[in-house]
C-alpha cells in the first residue's frame, strides 16, 4: 500500500477576496507547501512574472496542453482559460508533499473527483462593498474587468458549500492564522501522522490505517 503524508489544499474565492495575498503570506511562513502554478490565457498584470504567478500561454498552447491530457483540471473563468498542470501535482503527492491550488469552484470539483481527500477552503469577503473596494484598490484590472468579476462573485460564492472550510477575510492576520490552522489540523490527521511516523507507529504496535 502506498501511504502518503501530503494533502491537497484548494483555496477558492471570488476575485478580490484576498486568496493570493493569504496564500503568499502562508507560503512565506511555510515554504514546505508546494504552490501549483496554473496555466492561463489571461494577459499578465503589471508585475506578474511568467512561471511564478502563472504560466502565461496562448489559447492554442492551452488547447494543446488540454488535449494532451497535461492538465489535471481546467475551466473558463471570467472569459479566460485556466488550468492546473498535472505533472508537478502528481510528483508532489507521490513525494508526500502538501500542495496548494488557487482555483475556481469548477476546478475544485474536478480535483475532488481525482483526489477525494483534497481539502477545500473557501475565502469570503466580509461584505460585497469590501470586495468591490479591494478589487478597485488592487488597481490591476481595467474597470470593465472589475465589473465582470464583481458580477461573477455571487455565482462563485454560491459554491462555497462545496468546501469543507470557510474563512471570512476581514482582519488579514486573523484570516492568515485560520488558514495556517487548517493546514496544521490536516497534518495531524491519522493517515498523515501514520505515514510520517511509520516507524513509531510500528514500534508502538499501532495500525498504519485509520478506522
Ligand atoms: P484573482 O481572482 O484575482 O486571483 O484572479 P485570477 O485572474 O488570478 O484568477 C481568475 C480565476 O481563475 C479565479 O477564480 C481562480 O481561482 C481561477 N483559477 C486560477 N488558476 C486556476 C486553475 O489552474 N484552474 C482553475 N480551474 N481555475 C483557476
Ligand atoms: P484574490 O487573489 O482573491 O483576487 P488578492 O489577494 O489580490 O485577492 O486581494 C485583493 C486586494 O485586497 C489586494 O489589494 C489585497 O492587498 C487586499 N486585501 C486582501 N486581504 C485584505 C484584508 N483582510 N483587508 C483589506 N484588504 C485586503
Ligand atoms: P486572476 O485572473 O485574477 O488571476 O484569477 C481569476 C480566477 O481564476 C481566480 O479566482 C482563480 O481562483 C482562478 N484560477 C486561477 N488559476 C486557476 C486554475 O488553474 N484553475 C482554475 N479552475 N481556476 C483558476
Amino acid at each position: 500500500m502506498t501511504v502518503s503524508s501530503g494533502s491537497i489544499f484548494m483555496v477558492v474565492a471570488p476575485s478580490g477576496a484576498g486568496k493570493s495575498s493569504l496564500v503568499n503570506a502562508l507560503l512565506a511562513q511555510d515554504p514546505s507547501i508546494m504552490l501549483s502554478i496554473s496555466c492561463t490565457t489571461r494577459a499578465p498584470r503589471p508585475g506578474e512574472v511568467d512561471e511564478q504567478h502563472y504560466r502565461f500561454v496562448t489559447q492554442d498552447e492551452f488547447l494543446v496542453m488540454r488535449d494532451n491530457n497535461a492538465l489535471l483540471e481546467w475551466a473558463e473563468v471570467h472569459g479566460n482559460f485556466y488550468g492546473t498542470p498535472r505533472d508537478r501535482i502528481e510528483e508532489a503527492t507521490r513525494a508526500g508533499r502538501d500542495v496548494l491550488l488557487e482555483i475556481d469552484w469548477q476546478g475544485a470539483r474536478q480535483i475532488k473527483k481525482h483526489f477525494p481527500d483534497a481539502i477545500g477552503i473557501f475565502i469570503l469577503p466580509p461584505s460585497i462593498e469590501a470586495l468591490e473596494s479591494r478589487l478597485k484598490k488592487r488597481g490591476q484590472d481595467a474597470p470593465q474587468v472589475i465589473t465582470k468579476r464583481l458580477l461573477a462573485a455571487g455565482s462563485e460564492m454560491s459554491h462555497a458549500s462545496e468546501c469543507q472550510y470557510v474563512i471570512i477575510n476581514q482582519e488579514f492576520s486573523v484570516a492568515l492564522t485560520q488558514l495556517s490552522q487548517i493546514i496544521s489540523a490536516a497534518r495531524l490527521r491519522y493517515p498523515a501522522q501514520a505515514a510520517r511516523h511509520a516507524q513509531l507507529f510500528s514500534q508502538l504496535g499501532i495500525s498504519p490505517t485509520a478506522n
